[in-house]
């Protein structure tokens, strides 16, 4: 017999088709592309971009050439972005597996010209990250070099946010600004500014076509305030092991906790190698049994333990899941408990967790019925 998981992460691929519709709602006229770089931010990129593009998602972000080519396969009709510009390499895969690349630099520019000469391209301007992106003084460049830029088929011309989950922040106004400065020294293209939060920021921050990642996984598009998305991801454990605490004890590694005793605890299988931050010891909390219970000790590299002593004896057995993320425990909370965002809890959670899949990837591989 295969032995059973420990942990599992549950993507509810129906809520994901309620957020993008949200998203549509609120974006329109302007259209809604997938951002699925980093494996969906962990989710699963191939589910996850299926089941948009049967939602009717045509636009796919990814971050290098790399994951252009593994994602091409299952959205054969989409456009697929990838955010890398032209490393060493890129530019054959974009040419081969039907790519826009996003140039983010001078040379980039001149790559594209040169080895795949009339082919769409995106172009990232940086109007205040100081990340990825031409600024002013390339775009200075490649008029003095005399860069034919109309040579270039421009599909796409792209900004990114650098505070845009800080509504009331001035940067958000002037990066619209510089961009509508710097994308009239190109040829004419459709605009994209804004990500998620940007998406929320109102009509004049998102440009033809929004990038939206983590709002439509589920998180908190915005840095403070009640969060619209419906909840995605649930990551569950098994409880392994089960101790009544008789005498007062301490718990894990560097006997950082002392336990009270009575008390129940319960050992859980999953730990940090499967992306539960260490930084959770003695600050996390699970869902078990409808009850919000808190993490103790040292979160370990295969377990967690969890003080259960305020759930009844005949709520939780041995082989029991608890909801470590997700499920009662809110991904933005547990991620400021944990001092980061969304994204990164996201993002690490390990290959060695399960991905389990509620509704449907798209119609070819489950048939819909009329009244979906
Ligand atoms: C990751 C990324 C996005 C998506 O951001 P979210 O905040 O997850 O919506 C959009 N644009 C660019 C350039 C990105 O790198």
């Amino acid at each position: 017999m295969r032995s059973r998981p420990t942990a599992i992460l549950d993507v509810d691929l129906d809520a994901l088709a309620a957020n993008y519709a949200l998203l549509v709602r609120i974006a329109a006229p302007a259209n809604v592309a997938g951002v699925v770089k980093a494996d969906a931010y962990g989710l699963g990129a191939a589910q996850v971009a299926r089941r948009l593009a049967w939602e009717g998602c045509g636009s796919f972000f990814v971050a290098n050439a790399a994951e252009g080519v593994a994602l091409r396969p299952h959205v054969p009709e989409a456009t697929i972005y990838s955010l890398g510009g032209l490393p060493p390499g890129a530019s054959a895969d974009c040419v081969n597996h039907d790519l826009v690349p996003v140039l983010n630099s001078v040379e980039d520019v001149r790559s594209w010209l040169a080895e795949a000469p009339g082919r769409p391209a995106a172009i990232q301007l940086d109007t205040g990250m100081t990340r990825a992106g031409l600024d002013a003084g390339d775009l200075d460049r490649l008029a003095v070099e005399g860069v034919p830029l109309e040579r270039l088929s421009l599909v796409l011309v792209l900004t990114h946010f650098a505070c845009a989950d800080e509504p009331a922040h001035p940067l958000n106004a002037r990066q619209v600004e510089v961009f509508d400065r710097l994308r009239r020294r190109l040829p004419a293209a459709a605009t994209s500014i804004a990500n998620s939060a940007g998406t929320l920021l109102g009509p004049g921050y998102r440009g033809d076509l929004v990038r939206t990642g983590i709002a439509l996984y589920g998180g908190r598009p915005a840095a403070a305030g009640p969060n619209p998305m419906r909840e995605v991801v649930r990551l569950r454990a098994r409880v392994l092991q089960l101790r009544d605490v008789d005498d007062d004890v301490t718990v894990g590694y560097g006997a950082t906790h002392r336990v009270r005793a009575p008390a129940r605890i319960a050992i859980v299988g999953a730990g940090y190698a499967d992306g539960y931050p260490r930084s959770l010891g003695g600050r996390g909390h699970a869902s078990v049994a409808g009850r919000h219970v808190p993490v103790i000790g040292r979160v370990s590299m295969d377990v967690v333990t969890l003080d259960v002593t305020s759930v009844p004896r005949d709520e939780l057995r041995v082989g029991d899941w608890v909801s470590l993320l997700g499920g009662g425990v809110p991904i933005d909370a547990l991620a400021e408990a944990a001092g980061t965002i969304a994204y990164e809890l996201l993002t690490r959670i390990g290959p060695r967790v399960e991905r389990r899949y509620a509704g449907a990837v798209d119609g070819a591989a489950f048939p819909r019925t009329s009244t979906d």
